[in-house]
């Protein structure tokens, strides 16, 4: 039997994907996802998170090549493997990016694809089920239901207060008007468990006739009749499978996976297909490079109050797993992080923030052997680069589908990132320095607290970066060479075929990039329904 659709990749985009085109009943849907289902507890409570990132049966646990601009180090990057996919292991927080970030989406494409904030709004507004209500910026009947921080920790209004007396105007919502300033996050979160693009879009619908759903089904390639794609070949099982569309195939495997599926089908730079005996079917030099990620440094603190690391106990799993079931509240029920600011570093320079501050309530000890929670009250100021300038790129390491790409990260090679990161250290740092923090505030342990100069903080990102897990743009859509996609989201070069996930933003909005991916799923799916 041919599909009308068929979608690679039940994640963030893919699972709207396959809620809006199965909602036309002639319509025959089937989803291939390469991970199994998402029942399990690490996925469905918020806590989870911890675990969930480091196992295997839910993250592909990607690995980057030594990246020079890091002193060297190699990281994971992470990316989940679980209907969901990145939503069911993320951290849960929800932001849009900041207005202009889809404004210069717009001006890269010589404005001809409707991708500027006035034509987002409107998805990022059906999405959602916001706490805030109806209004020019949030809906309040989309699949997605986002929640506030049922149980904020004592030490959030405090980071308020700290931002604030270094002049960080209070913003109580960063999704809505503007994005600048200090204020809480909300989180992907309903009645308390995790609400991922799985449970928010797919399971409810999962039962039409129309829509199949095929997990542990790891997609190899396309395979293309005359120019149009027409095949999926996959495996599952140990089985080599083919399935075949009559209408269109969607790639959203997400900013890792999509270019690979397209590298392997003959789809990207001539020179590297060849390298691996891949006959090349349209050549497309930008698949897999442009490869954006937000670097990030820890700034961490101890604290006198009481923080999640140091509640870890057995009385703590008990305290709070019983908070969790009975009420859905307390830190098991919470987004990593509870708080965030926007920045402008250079405030006379910038129109708009460039940097981004979490506020986590709990504290890491990044020791020889990994990162492990600390045996001490501590709280984490993490920072990352908006709009980075450094580009990574990657590549295939073998034809063979069972190897993963190779990543050539690059995440602090240009040198005005760096000055970015470091002044922002320097902002964390001032808010722990603050008077409001001072009744609280023991002294920092991460960068040490003689390390003041901008030497030795440049030294410390260098050494202690790491990717803030939202890699995007390998498949950037537009209309200059290195376009992989058009403002369609169709693959430049031959027929039947689009991607539709984070991998087709030409730059990373200026904050985490799950609620752009939904909103991606969203205006892609109305592309692919002629809407
Ligand atoms: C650990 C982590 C924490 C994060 N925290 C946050 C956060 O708190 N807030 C936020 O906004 N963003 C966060 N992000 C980023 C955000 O979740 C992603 O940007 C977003 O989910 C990407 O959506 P996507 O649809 O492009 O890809 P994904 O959601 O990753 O979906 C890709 C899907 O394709 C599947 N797939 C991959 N390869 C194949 C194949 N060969 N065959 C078949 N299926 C395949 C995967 O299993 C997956 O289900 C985080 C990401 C991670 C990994």
């Amino acid at each position: 039997m041919a599909w009308d659709y068929i979608i690679v990749g039940a994640g963030s985009a893919g699972c709207v994907l396959a809620h809006r085109l199965s909602a036309k009943p002639g319509n025959r849907v089937l989803v291939l996802e390469g991970g199994g289902n998402d029942t399990s507890p690490l996925v469905r409570i918020p806590a989870g998170e911890i675990k969930a990132i480091l196992n295997p049966r839910f993250n592909w646990m990607y690995m980057s090549e030594a990246d020079p601009s890091l002193n060297g180090r190699d990281a994971m990057w992470p990316g989940g493997k679980v209907l969901g996919g990145s939503s069911s292991i993320n951290g849960m927080i929800y932001l849009r990016g900041q207005h202009e970030d889809y404004d210069d989406w717009a001006r890269t494409i010589g404005n001809t694809g409707a991708w500027s904030y006035r034509d987002v709004l409107p998805y990022f507004k059906r999405m959602e089920t916001n706490p805030l209500g109806p209004s020019e910026y949030h809906g309040d009947s989309g699949p997605l239901v986002v929640s506030d921080v049922p149980t904020p920790h004592p030490l959030a209004r405090v980071f308020y207060e700290g931002a604030k007396e270094i002049g960080i105007p209070f913003n109580p919502d960063v999704n809505g008007e503007r994005q600048e300033g200090v204020g809480p996050n909300q989180g992907t979160i309903r009645f308390g468990r995790r609400n991922s693009a799985a449970r928010a879009f797919l399971r409810p619908v999962m039962d039409r006739p129309n829509l199949s759903v095929e997990t542990e089904a790891k997609v190899d390639k396309v395979v293309f009749e005359e120019g149009r794609a027409r095949t999926v070949v996959y495996s599952r099982g140990g089985e080599r499978r083919e399935a075949t569309a009559d209408g269109e195939i969607i790639l959203s495997a997400g900013a890792i996976a999509s270019p690979t599926i397209l590298l392997r089908s003959g789809i990207g730079p001539g020179a590297d297909l060849s390298q691996f005996g891949i006959p090349v079917v349209a050549e497309s030099p930008g698949v897999g490079n442009n490869l954006q990620e937000h670097p990030a440094a820890w700034v961490a603190g101890y604290v006198d109050v009481s923080t999640y690391n140091t509640e870890v106990t057995p009385s703590g799993w008990v305290r709070h797993g019983l908070n969790w079931l009975l009420r859905g509240k307390g830190p098991a029920a919470s987004p990593i992080a509870q708080a965030v600011a926007f920045v402008r570093t250079r405030p006379e320079e910038e129109e708009r923030p460039d940097i981004q501050i979490h506020f986590i309530p709990t504290g890491y000890d990044f020791g020889p052997n990994g990162i492990k929670l600390l045996d001490r009250p501590a709280i984490t100021l993490p920072v990352n680069v908006c709009r980075p300038k450094s580009r990574s790129r990657l590549t295939l390491r073998s034809a063979d589908p069972n190897d993963a790409p190779r990543i050539f990260s690059n995440l602090l090679g240009d040198e005005d990132d760096v000055r970015r990161m470091v002044d922002g250290c320097k902002i964390s740092r001032a808010i722990f320095e603050s008077n409001a923090f001072k009744p609280h505030y023991q002294g920092l342990f991460m960068p040490a607290p003689d390390k003041r100069s901008d030497a030795d903080l440049e030294a410390y990102v260098r050494a202690y970066t790491l990717p803030a897990y939202h890699p995007v743009g390998t498949c950037k859509m537009g209309i200059d060479d290195m376009a992989v996609v058009d403002p369609e989201l169709r693959v430049r070069g031959v027929q039947g075929l689009r991607v539709i996930d984070a991998s087709i933003m030409p730059i990373v909005p200026s904050s985490n990039t799950n609620a752009p991916s939904i909103m991606v799923g969203e205006k892609g799916s109305d592309l692919v329904l002629g809407r």
